[in-house]
């Protein structure tokens, strides 16, 4: 019995000694988790923009300039989501950067005239915010779970470069992922097939869901000129309330209204009910990418209904 414990205890330490993790730096919660997903316990993820914050108003520090160097691999979300300071802070900390987006198609959008103009609308009002989303490439690419297939394929094979002996492992654990990210892909073509094409509109202020909507046939309309962190205006309100009754759209998300007469307003002129929340480029706390779909998935079908 005693020789039996220091034997486990012996082999403890030693795994102790030889497996210690891989410190891995992500940009952002979403990446982070599934880098956790596909590293496991061989891998030690943190992130600079953590879960409920938000990437658009991130400014790099320099204590996170500090942090990306002392890890052995960084990813990045790449396309533009990180702004040109953190890209910089990351390529300066003299360790291997990949991007997660590598080999992915950015989405065509069909809204440029009008993406534009709340584009300069925006910069009226908010210089200090860095807008990832305007001008080039479309980033939000985890909205689409067939295109995460690709990304999480990219960790794996970052991972596997900084850390050859463990190949094996990583690619186990990708197949597994990229199993969940199927079962995501068929719930959502599932949950969306009994709603007819003209009901799948959504109305929201965060303008990422362009990969989604293109994957599954789902119109997003951004109401122009409100930014997603502020509460709009009433002129504003009323440009919604008149896009809502024109398109019939039945599912309305615009959060960063807190003024229950706004939304009063809005349900009795449209009899839209404004409830519930879409996430868009943060996890909840303690979420996961997956769950963090499943949700939105649900909350979307059950509103175009
Ligand atoms: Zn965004």
């Amino acid at each position: 019995m005693l020789r039996k414990f220091l034997f486990s205890l012996s082999l403890m330490s030693a795994t102790l000694v030889f497996a210690e993790p891989v410190k891995v730096m992500t940009s952002f919660s979403i990446l982070g988790d599934v880098t956790r997903q596909i590293g496991g316990d061989k891998v030690e993820v943190s992130e600079i923009v953590k879960a409920n914050q938000d990437m658009h108003i991130y400014r790099i520090t320099p204590q996170d300039a500090k942090r990306l160097q002392n890890v052995q691999l960084i990813l990045l979300n790449g396309k533009g989501f990180e702004s040109n300071e953190f890209v910089k802070a990351a390529k300066a900390a003299n360790v291997p950067v990949i991007l997660a987006s590598n080999h992915i198609e950015s989405v065509r959008r069909d809204d440029e005239h009008q993406h534009e103009h709340a584009h300069e609308h925006e910069h009226e009002h908010h210089h200090e915010h860095a807008h990832h989303h305007h001008g080039g490439d479309d980033p939000h690419v985890w909205q689409d779970p067939v295109f995460m297939k690709q990304y999480s394929r990219n960790i794996a094979d970052a991972l596997s470069k900084v850390d050859p002996k463990n190949k094996d492992y990583y690619s186990s654990k990708l197949k597994k992922y990229q199993q969940q990210l199927d079962d995501l892909d068929a719930l959502a073509q599932q949950s969306f097939a009994h709603i007819p094409q003209d009901k799948r509109k959504v109305l929201t202020s965060h303008d990422s869901f362009a990969y989604f909507g293109a994957r599954y046939q789902v119109k997003f309309l951004a109401p122009q000129g409100v930014a997603e962190d502020s509460e709009p205006s009433a002129k504003q309100m009323a440009e919604i309330i008149r896009t809502v009754k024109k398109e019939n759209i039945r599912a309305v998300f615009i959060e960063n209204i807190s003024n229950p007469k706004l939304l009063n307003r809005l349900s009795q002129e449209t009899g839209v009910a404004v409830t519930g929340k879409l996430y868009s480029d943060a996890l909840p706390e303690n979420g996961s990418y997956v769950e963090m779909m499943k949700h939105n998935i649900e909350t979307l079908s059950k509103a175009m209904k």
